[in-house]
């Protein structure tokens, strides 16, 4: 009897494999005539400052703040869960156009130099040395200097802060000239990025549309000693309106002014025949936070969902996969090695943390990647699965940073450790570090092994910086300029 069972089971398991290999076999294969069919195809990487993925329409968002992007969206596919590394932008960008955490890449804002860690590459400079024509156009003051691109070998153009539609306009120059050439090109916009002062008709677009039924009248901060939670920050607020609601409605409209430029560019791409060999990829640096969690019109000062989930775009020509929704979690760090995957990019000797999302995009179910992290300078850090997140806030570290936000943010985080349910509590409201015991160990272990990389590497960051590495071009200087705006975004002086 027990032998009949044993043989049974050897039968079962015998066609669980073949039925294993059939299907690794047509992902496998679909690959190969993917690489095949575009041989090493041109890329635009659009990244939109400060965007939430719940206010573009093709997320589900009931305003029409994004009918262009829906319409990439609709010959691509939508990441429905992608994370972000840190929820403010140098430490996200420096994140993901490395394929490192933020202690990996590390920019110093406490010392004058601001550099990034030998260990790692950006994506502008590995596309240039592996012969494509590489362009980096950007509105936001903060992507050059102190990321390093702007010493990088990569042609980088950095223009007037919140200039959307000149950008549009060189960055389409660009492309003219250089449709014959293999080429990757990065536009940054600034985006949704406060303040909130849309021209006409963006400014009053959405406003009083209904959408929004409940008011809600939050006081005007006259400062950062009014504190950071719980106010509208000075520099956001208009005629001294409190009503959250309006804010809410010129903060979508900004997103349709870039809605407009991203129209302009996607037609521009058809145009000059270029959509046939190019994937474009739409990202976020971080969210923004609209009222949750008390913080208002602001990022950077805590992980929850609204500020470290965004939005990720990618859609390719020769497509298998149109219209189509993943739901497994990815990280930004994941988009490096997308790209340099889809470029034909060998990435052997490159340091990465990221992994390319080519699998899931030609039909492979979510793997093993479990967990994303992010963090706020070595000081708050989250481990987020798809269905719990936990936070951890180091209130030593915090103390040390040099900020007068510090205080606020001390204040703020009353707790050591904050873990929410995702699927149950969207709002992320409860904390169950009492409740649920065994995930709360399991989950705190996991998050203990990065911030004890984190701790191993910030001990690393101490010594000098290869002197070899520094005339390979790969370090930043902020000037005073940048310094001065950098400063009114509250980084430190
Ligand atoms: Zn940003």
């Amino acid at each position: 009897m027990k032998r009949r069972m044993f043989i049974k089971n050897q039968i079962i398991v015998k066609i669980i494999l073949i039925i294993s290999l059939f299907f690794s076999t047509v992902i496998v294969g679909h690959y190969l005539i993917y690489l095949k069919k575009s041989k090493q195809p041109n890329v635009i990487l659009i990244t939109i400052d400060s965007l939430r993925p719940d206010h573009l329409s093709c997320y589900g968002y009931k305003r029409n703040t994004s009918p262009n992007i829906d319409s990439l969206a609709k010959e691509g596919v939508i990441f429905t869960h992608a994370i972000t590394q840190a929820p403010f932008t140098v430490s996200s960008v420096s994140s993901f156009i490395t394929s490192s955490y933020p202690y990996m890449n590390l920019v110093n804002l406490e010392q004058k130099e601001v550099y990034l860690n030998t260990k790692v590459s950006t994506l502008p400079f590995i596309s240039e040395r592996n012969g494509y024509k590489t362009a980096v156009f950007t509105d936001h003051f903060i992507i050059g200097q102190p990321v390093g691109l702007n010493t990088d070998s990569a042609n980088f153009t950095q223009i007037k802060k919140n200039s959307p539609d000149r950008l549009t306009q060189l960055s389409l120059k660009w492309l003219r000239e250089n449709k014959n050439r293999k080429f990757f090109l990065w536009i940054y916009y600034y985006g949704a990025h406060y303040d909130y002062k849309p021209s006409l008709p963006y400014s009053d677009i959405f406003f009083n549309d209904g959408l929004f039924k409940i008011h809600k009248n939050i006081p005007i901060s006259t400062g950062i000693a009014d504190g950071i939670f719980g106010v509208i920050p000075k520099n956001i607020a208009e005629n001294n309106i409190t009503d959250v609601n309006y804010y809410i409605a010129r903060y979508d409209g900004k997103i349709r002014i870039i809605d407009d430029q991203i129209g302009l560019l996607l037609q521009e791409v058809k145009k000059i025949d270029l959509d046939k060999n190019t994937v474009i990829i739409l990202i976020a640096d971080h969210g923004e936070s609209l009222g949750e969690h008390n913080l208002y019109f602001n990022h950077g000062y805590d992980l929850y969902d609204e500020l470290i989930k965004v939005p990720l775009i990618i859609r390719y020509p020769n497509s298998m996969s149109k219209n189509k929704i993943i739901d497994c979690q990815v990280q930004l760090i994941d988009v490096m090695p997308t790209i340099l995957d889809i470029l034909n990019i060998k990435t052997k000797n490159i340091y990465m943390q990221g992994r390319s999302l080519m699998p899931y995009i030609l039909g492979e179910k979510c793997y093993t990647q479990k967990y994303a992290f992010s963090e706020i300078a070595g000081s708050i850090f989250c481990i987020r699965s798809e269905n719990y997140k936990l936070i951890y806030v180091d209130r030593e570290s915090l103390t040390k940073i040099p900020l007068p936000q510090i205080p606020h943010l001390l204040n703020y985080y009353s707790d050591e450790y904050y873990l929410y349910d995702l699927k149950n509590d969207h709002f992320e409201t409860h904390n169950l570090i009492y409740n649920e015991n065994i995930l709360f160990e399991n989950l705190k272990q996991e998050l203990n092994k990065y911030i004890n990389k984190a701790k191993y590497q910030a001990l690393e960051n101490k010594k000098p910086v290869q002197k070899h590495y520094i005339k390979d071009k790969t370090i930043g200087y902020p000037n005073e300029e940048t310094k001065e705006e950098m400063k009114s975004l509250g980084y430190a002086q």
